[in-house]
Order: structure tokens, then sequence, then C-alpha cells
């Protein structure tokens, strides 16, 4: 590592798993390296290969070190107030109804914050919007219905103590290395269980008890097909059930069509598997009485 003068804690800019990161710094105020932050409740230590080695674009000599303003065809370096000025003066052209602005899931919430604060004092309008309506919003639609909030509902923490883990529709070591190390960890470390739902083969297979290859497009019905055998077999949680849900007889209704046999028509899955994929998640494990159920970006 090239002489360092001074380390600076920050977060990782790649991915949701917000890992701890103490950069490096010389003399001259340049990133020397990456280092990881043991103390750091997200990671613990750990980072991937984007957290450790992916920050050469801070001093890549590509960027942009002035704003650049085009006349006739060509960029022209200008000043920050001649830049600003010029920006303004076109903003001002479109304020109302014809101005909209969409922020971006890697901004900080305080930078989500200004941009709507100044969309709508500045700008006079309400068009805000945000990419997580094309990624997220099924989800978020979903989890604000069923638990009330768009957030995630389950600490990393939570992972490593779960007695199974099923992992649908996701790659999380492609996306989330380090979140999938910690399941990674249940497993190996603590004899968790891992079923993976997933038509295309991830790395999490090599580590699951169960793969269950549904059809593209047939996941609700593997679901239903799931809550099926936990509803026919008895392992719900009634003392849960009664206390905590609304409308739970209407949903029931739905889910007794889908036996496992009906099921494994729709999305292919064996109708032995999902007997399997079901007692494992819904059986309580030795090493938590509540297993996690685990989905994160289902569309990713
Ligand atoms: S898992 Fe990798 S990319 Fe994601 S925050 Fe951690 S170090 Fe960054």
């Amino acid at each position: 590592m090239a002489e360092s003068s001074r380390s600076v804690a920050t977060t990782c800019p790649y991915c949701g798993v917000g890992c701890g990161i103490k950069l490096e710094v010389n003399a001259s105020d340049h990133i020397v390296a990456a280092q990881d932050d043991p103390g750091n409740r997200s990671s613990i230590g750990m980072l991937c290969v984007k957290g450790r080695f992916g920050h050469s674009f801070v001093q890549h000599p590509d960027r942009l070190t002035t704003p650049l303003i085009k006349e006739g065809g060509e960029f022209r370096p200008a000043s920050w107030d001649e830049a600003l000025d010029l920006v303004a003066s076109r903003l001002l052209q479109y304020r109302g109804a014809s101005f909209g602005t969409l922020c971006s899931a890697k901004a900080t919430n305080e930078d989500g914050y200004v941009q709507q604060k100044w969309a709508r004092l500045v700008m006079q309008t309400n068009n805000i919007d945000h990419c997580t309506r094309l990624c997220h919003s099924p989800s978020v639609e979903a989890m604000l219905t069923t638990l009330g909030s768009g957030a995630t509902s389950n600490s990393y923490t939570d992972y490593e103590n779960a007695g199974c883990l099923v992992v649908t529709g996701c790659d999380p070591t492609s996306n989330h290395p380090v979140a999938s190390s910690r399941m990674r960890r249940a497993v190996v470390e603590r004899g968790a269980k891992l079923v993976v739902i997933n038509p295309r083969r991830i790395d999490m297979c090599d580590y699951a008890d169960l793969w269950l290859r549904p059809y593209p497009g047939t996941d609700v019905a593997l679901l239903n097909g799931l809550a099926n055998v936990i509803l026919t077999e008895g392992l719900l949680d009634r003392e849960f059930v009664s206390h905590r849900t609304e409308g739970f007889d209407d949903w029931a209704k739905v889910v007794a069509r889908y036996t496992p046999e009906y099921t494994e028509q729709l999305t292919g899955v064996p109708a032995e598997d999902l007997r399997q994929a079901a007692r494992l998640y819904a059986k309580p494990s030795a090493i938590s009485p509540l297993p996690s159920w685990w989905a994160w970006g289902a569309d990713r």
C-alpha cells in the first residue's frame, strides 16, 4: 500500500448492503487503498471485490474537473458561476408542470430530501419520481400492505440466526456479496437449511438443501403451493395468525386450490419438493424458533 496520511470512514457506494470502508488517503488527498471496517455492523470487516478495489474512478483522468459549456458544437471549460447561471436560466423556462425530476437509488436520503424540496419549492412542481418505481414498486406495495413498511424487516444478524433461509428470485452472491456471505455462514457454520427458488442456477445452489426451479412467471403459484402445504399439514402458527393478521380465511380459500400436484402442473416443480420446502420453512428449527423468509430484489 502506498503511504497513507489519514484514514476516512465511509460507506461503499456500490450496492445496498452498505459495507463500511476505511479509505486510506495520502498527503495529496488521493485515495491509495480501501480497507475493511471490522466495527461496521453491516459488513463486520468484510468487503467484496467492488468495495475493496473499485475506487480508482475517484481520481481517474477521464473525470471532469470543471464544467463544460457547448458552443458551436464544441465543449469549452467554464467556471462554476457561469455554468450555474446558464443552467438556472434554462431551468426557469420549465418551471411548473412541464418540469419533472427523477432521483437515483444511489443518492443518500439527504440528497433525495433536498431534491424533492428543490423540485417543489423552486421548480414549483410535484413531478418527482424515483427509479424504485420501475425496479422495486411491486415489492414495496406488497410490503406496505402486509408489513406496513416498504423497508426490509430483517437485520443482517437475523440471517445468521435463522433456522431456514429461502432465497427466491435473486442472486445474492452476485448482487449483494457480503450479505450472501452471512447467509452462507448461517448454513455452513450453524446448520441452517437453505431453499433456493430460481429458474436459473445461482452460486447459492451449491449450499442449498433444495433448489426449486419454477417456470418463469409462476412464482405466485409456487408460493401459494407452499402455503397450501403449510395449511394442510398444520404447520402454521395459529396464535400469530389470530392476533396479527386479517382476511386470513379469504386467503386460505384461494390457497386451498393450490395443492402440490396442481402447483406442479403450473410451475413444473415436483410436488414432493414443494412439500419438503414448506416443511423446511415452516417447521421450527433447533437453531431458531422462527425461520426467515428472505427475498431481496425479486426482480434483480
Ligand atoms: S457487498 Fe460489495 S458492493 Fe455491496 S456494499 Fe459491500 S463491498 Fe460494496
